[in-house]
C-alpha cells in the first residue's frame, strides 16, 4: 500500500442493510459445500507461502521502471500457468520512470555524525553536489504551512510527526501527509525537505515511499530519516543552537516514459465467463526490501486463491481473473489503467478485492455492493466465520487498485488483515521473508477462495457500488 489509507472517509460510501431480499440469494446448494471445503482448506498448507518464498527470492526488489520488474513479469506469466490457469495474459501500463542512485546525510554542526535516509519517490537530487543548510523543525506539515513566507530561505525544512500504531493502520493517514511537504517548503524558501520516517518502528531502517510536488512550486529533494535518526536530529535541535545538514542526493525522473504490464491470470467461468470476479495484488515493490510483505504477500494470496478455485469439480458461473498488478506504489498506474482498459466493461465486473496491507491475519469482511447483493455478501459473511473472520457492515474501501474502477461503480470487497506491525517493515530494507506466517497466508488465500469463489457463483448480480466519496 502506497497511498493514504483512507478507510474512514469512505465509511458513509457503503449501503446500509436494507431489507433483505433472502429468497433471490438462495445459493446453490454445491456452493456452499465448495465454500467450505475451501474454508477448510485455510488450516492446510495451501502453498501461499512458497509463491511469497519465490518471488522474494528468485525476483527480490522490483522497483517499477526496473529490469527486476520485467524478470517479476515473466515471473508471474510463469506462475499463473503452473498453477493451472486457463489463461494468462498481459495487459499494459505506462508511466514515468524514476530511478535512485545514492542518498547520504550528515549533521557536519554543531554535533558532527551521520544519518540514516532514503530517498522518498519522485524525489529530484541536490544538483550533483550536496546541499548544506541549517534544520528547521516542525511538528506537523500544517505548523509548516503556516510558517511565515520567506521564513525558510536557505534552509531544509524537517517534519517530525511520528505515526501511531493501530490494528487497521488509520495512523497512516494523517501522518504520511508530511512526506509530501516539500512543495508546502518549497513554499516558503526552502532548499529541502527531510522528515521522520511514516512507520512504527525503532529500527535504524528509514522508510521510502511516493511523495508529489505541487504544480508551479520548485521541486526540491525530500528524504526520510529513520526513526532513531529523527530522535537524534530532534534532540539536537532542541539543544537551541543551529544544526547543519549536508545532503546528498541522485535520484529523479530520467525523463523516459516505461511500459510495464499488469499480469492477469484467469479461471474461466462455466455459464457467464465474460463477467469476472477480480482479485490481486501488486507485483512491484520498492528498491529497498525484497517486498515480501509489500505486496509479494497479496500476489501469492489471491494467485493460491484462484488456483484453489481452479481445482474445484465445476468452475463457478463467472470467470476469477487474478491480476499482479503493475506500479501501485508510484502512483496506482496499474490499478489505473485496469480501469480505464475496461471502463466499457463496468457492468461486467462482478466484484473486485485486493490484498496489499501485508500478511497479517484477517480479522474483517467488508463490502460495498448494490443494495440487492448485501444478502449474498451476508452469506459469504457467515462462510467466513469459521476462518475467524467477522463481517462489518458500513465499512471499509476498495485497495488502491480496485478504487480507480470502483470509484466509477465497481462492486467492492475487503478483507482487513491485521496491520498492527505491517508499519514496522513498510517500504524499508527490513520488507523481507522472514516477517511472513506460512499459516497467516493459508488462512488468507482461504478466504479469498471463499470470497471469490460465492461472488462468482451467485445468482445474484452485484451492480454497482455505491458512490465513494473519498478524495484523491
Ligand atoms: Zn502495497
Amino acid at each position: 500500500m502506497s497511498i493514504p489509507f483512507r478507510a474512514c472517509i469512505l465509511a458513509s460510501a457503503i449501503v446500509a442493510s436494507l431489507p433483505s431480499q433472502a429468497a433471490d440469494a438462495k445459493l446453490d446448494k454445491r456452493t456452499v459445500t465448495n465454500a467450505t471445503t475451501l474454508a477448510t482448506a485455510g488450516a492446510q498448507d495451501t502453498g501461499a507461502y512458497a509463491i511469497v518464498e519465490s518471488l522474494t527470492t528468485e525476483i527480490g526488489p522490483r522497483l517499477a521502471g526496473s529490469a527486476a520488474y520485467d524478470r517479476a513479469t515473466k515471473w508471474a506469466e510463469e506462475k499463473f500457468k503452473s498453477l493451472g490457469y486457463d489463461r494468462v495474459y498481459l495487459e499494459p501500463v505506462s508511466f514515468p520512470t524514476w530511478e535512485r542512485h545514492h542518498e547520504s546525510a550528515e549533521v557536519i554542526a554543531p554535533y558532527p555524525q551521520r544519518l540514516i535516509i532514503t530517498t522518498l519517490g519522485g524525489s529530484v537530487g541536490t544538483g550533483g553536489k550536496p546541499i548544506e543548510a541549517d534544520i528547521v523543525e516542525f511538528a506537523t506539515i500544517e505548523a509548516l504551512k503556516l510558517a511565515p513566507a520567506g521564513s525558510l530561505a536557505g534552509k531544509i525544512a524537517y517534519i517530525s510527526n511520528r505515526m501511531e500504531r493501530t490494528k487497521d493502520g488509520h495512523g497512516y493517514g494523517p501522518a504520511v501527509a508530511a512526506r509530501s511537504g516539500a512543495s508546502a517548503a518549497a513554499d516558503k524558501g526552502a532548499v529541502a525537505l527531510v522528515i521522520r520516517s511514516i512507520g512504527t518502528d525503532s529500527d535504524r531502517l528509514p522508510h521510502t515511499g511516493m511523495q508529489r510536488y505541487a504544480e508551479g512550486s520548485t521541486k526540491i529533494p525530500a528524504a526520510a530519516l529513520s526513526n532513531p535518526d529523527a530522535d537524534l536530529l530532534s534532540n539536537m535541535v532542541r539543544r537551541g543552537k543551529p544544526v547543519t545538514l549536508r545532503l546528498d542526493i541522485d535520484a529523479g525522473h530520467t525523463g523516459a516514459t516505461k511500459t510495464e504490464y499488469n499480469v492477469i491470470g484467469e479461471i474461466r467461468g462455466r455459464k457467464l465467463p465474460e463477467e469476472v470476479v477480480v482479485i490481486g495484488g501488486h507485483l512491484d515493490s520498492w528498491d529497498l526490501g525484497t517486498g515480501a510483505i509489500d505486496d509479494a504477500s497479496g500476489v501469492a494470496i489471491t494467485m493460491t486463491a484462484g488456483a484453489m478455485i481452479g481445482r474445484l469439480d465445476k468452475a463457478p458461473l463467472r470467470t476469477i481473473r487474478v491480476i499482479a498488478f503493475a506500479n501501485e506504489e508510484q502512483g496506482v498506474f496499474g490499478g489505473r489503467a485496469y480501469a480505464e482498459t475496461h471502463k466499457a466493461e463496468l457492468d461486467l465486473q462482478q466484484l473486485g478485492a485486493e490484498s496489499d496491507f501485508g500478511a497479517g491475519r484477517i480479522y474483517s469482511f467488508r463490502a460495498g455492493v448494490a443494495a440487492e447483493a448485501v444478502p449474498v455478501i451476508e452469506q459469504i459473511a457467515r462462510l467466513l466465520e469459521p476462518l475467524g473472520i467477522a463481517y462489518e457492515a458500513g465499512k471499509g474501501g476498495p485497495g488502491p487498485d480496485i478504487e480507480p474502477f470502483a470509484k466509477v461503480g465497481m462492486p467492492w470487497a475487503q478483507l482487513a488483515q491485521d496491520g498492527t506491525d505491517y508499519f514496522d517493515y513498510h517500504h524499508t530494507a527490513n520488507d523481507t521473508l522472514d516477517k511472513v506466517d506460512a499459516k497467516a497466508l493459508d488462512q488468507q488465500a482461504a478466504a479469498y477462495a471463499v470470497m471469490a469463489y460465492v461472488a462468482a457463483d451467485s445468482p445474484v448480480d452485484f451492480g454497482r457500488a455505491p458512490p465513494l466519496t473519498g478524495e484523491e
